[in-house]
Formats: C-alpha cells, structure tokens, sequence
C-alpha cells in the first residue's frame, strides 16, 4: 500500500493531526554513551515526547536491538531525562512474543541472551536454551545471541526440520553505536539458517508488518489507523521501509545512519515522506 499523498505541506498537516507516533531509539532520539553506558538525548527529543504525550496522543520507541530487555531500554532512556513508561518501549522480542502468542506457540528455542528473552517470558512462553535438548519445540527465534556455537545452530536447524517454525529478530547486518559500525548476531545466524534450510527466518522486528501492527495494537488504535501514525527514524532500511508498506507517515531523521541528501535521494520503498536534520524539527508541527 502507498500513499499517493506525499507533498511536504501534506505530511506536515498530516503530522499536525496524527494518532500515534513510532519512534526509533538510536540515531533517532538518542545516541548511544560512551562514558556512562546510557543514552544522550538527540535536541529536541525529550520535549517533543513530552509534548505529543501532554496531548493524550500515544508514543511507543521501538528499537530493533534485543540485547536487553524493553524495560532496561526504558530506564536508559529515563537515564538521559526522557519521560518514557516501561510500556512504551518496544523491541522485535515485543512483536515476536505478540506473533508466538496470537499462534498459540508457548514452546520456543531462543538463541539470544536473558534480554532477548524476557518479551517471551512475560507472555508465559516457555523458553528452551540455545543447545538445551527439548522435543516438541514450537518456534526457534534468533536474537542478540554473540556467543553462538555450532551446537546451537545445529539444535535450531533440527528443531524447525522437525516441525518449528524460524522466525528473526532482525536481519541488518551493520547497526550504528557511538565507537562507530557493530555487526548485528542475528543476520549472521540468520544466514546460516538459509544455507541448510533454503529460506530466511521470518523477521518480526523492524521492517515487518508485524512489528509496526503490533505498536499499533499497543497504541490502542487499529489497522485501518496505520495512515494516522508517525515512524520516524535513522535506517530507510528499518523505519521508513516499513512506514511506507503500510501506509503509515515516515519520517527521516539525519542524525544517524544517512545524511540529509542521501534521505532524499532515496529508491520509493525507502524514502521517507519528510526528511529532516533531527528530531527537533517536529516540535514546530505537533501540537
Ligand atoms: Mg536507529
């Protein structure tokens, strides 16, 4: 679905009445602290969340790493001043634990760490080890897990051979930190997955459709709302990429991975409806 609607005075009246707001995390509201382990604020970031949530419009921020769990998020972000509840912080093992359990799946193998984990745990999903011997499991889903061994691939691999279903945090291979490029752990799993098995796990973080309904539905608001809601962030290949298939309004910001004139020079499927130099920019168009 496109919206054919994509003049600059459009969106920004569309950004004046919208529904609900998708914010990404890092390169996006904040960045990531060298010294204290936290976050600093981008400018501007901490008062246009105070303000579109003074105005009863829901704010979710939903990060596509799963090294903790939403709630350590949650506190960095209030570590850095933000005004940001535990439930309103998201990450794919939300939107992956909201899937398993719309599937009635509650036997899944995790390869990720406690923080991976803990979406999953909440739901009351049961959760099998990396390598721990289980039959009967359901689902096998590949997080932040940097101390893969071939033992675990190997239980993954004959898990979903067996009848399990793979599915994927994400699958970027590079994410941005303050000491430059890291490699994400799920898209080299990820890899080996479709080397023995031919195809991808399924992605439930960002871009999928999956993760975007399920911030939605956490909204309170519905499907048909998606034209109403706001996704802005640093990746095109993350937040913009799964604004525009669902017709919800993206947004690009040129604090983190691309520069303005690379925002704007983007393929269709990537490019935000408004690209702007940060977050800031928006304080002027909500409320
Ligand atoms: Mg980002």
């Amino acid at each position: 679905m496109r919206n054919p609607r994509t003049s600059g005075d459009d969106t920004r009246a569309r950004i004046a009445s919208a529904r609900g707001f998708i914010f990404d995390m890092d390169g996006t509201i904040a960045l990531g602290d060298r010294t204290s382990g936290g976050h600093e604020a981008l400018p501007g970031a901490i008062e246009l969340i105070a303000r579109i949530k003074r105005d009863n419009i829901p704010v979710r921020i939903f990060t596509n790493g799963t090294a903790k769990p939403p709630a350590a998020y949650a506190a960095s972000l209030r570590g850095a001043g933000f005004d940001v509840e535990d439930e309103e912080m998201m990450t794919p093992s939300s939107s992956t634990a909201a899937w398993l359990v719309a599937r009635g799946i509650n036997r899944v193998r995790v390869l990720g760490t406690a923080g991976t984990s803990a979406p999953l745990l909440a739901k009351g999903i049961e959760v099998i080890g990396p390598s721990e011997q289980a039959d009967g499991v359901q689902a096998v889903y590949l997080g932040w897990h940097r101390e893969f061994t071939f033992r675990d691939l190997e239980a993954a691999v004959q898990d979903v051979l067996a009848g399990a279903v793979a599915v994927t945090a994400s699958n970027v291979p590079f994410f941005a930190t303050a000491d430059g490029r890291a490699m994400g752990t799920s898209y080299a799993m990820n890899a080996v997955v479709r080397a023995y098995l031919g195809r991808l796990p399924r992605i439930l973080g960002k871009p999928s459709r999956d993760a975007f309904f399920c911030a939605l539905a956490s909204m309170g608001l519905k499907r048909r709302d998606a034209s109403d809601v706001v996704v802005v962030g640093d990746d095109p290949a993350l937040e913009m990429r799964m604004a525009n298939a669902v017709g919800a309004i993206s947004v690009g910001v040129a604090t983190g991975l691309s520069g303005l004139a690379a925002l704007k020079g983007l393929p269709e499927r990537d490019r935000p409806m408004l690209a702007l130099s940060g977050v800031g920019e928006l304080l002027e168009m909500v409320g």
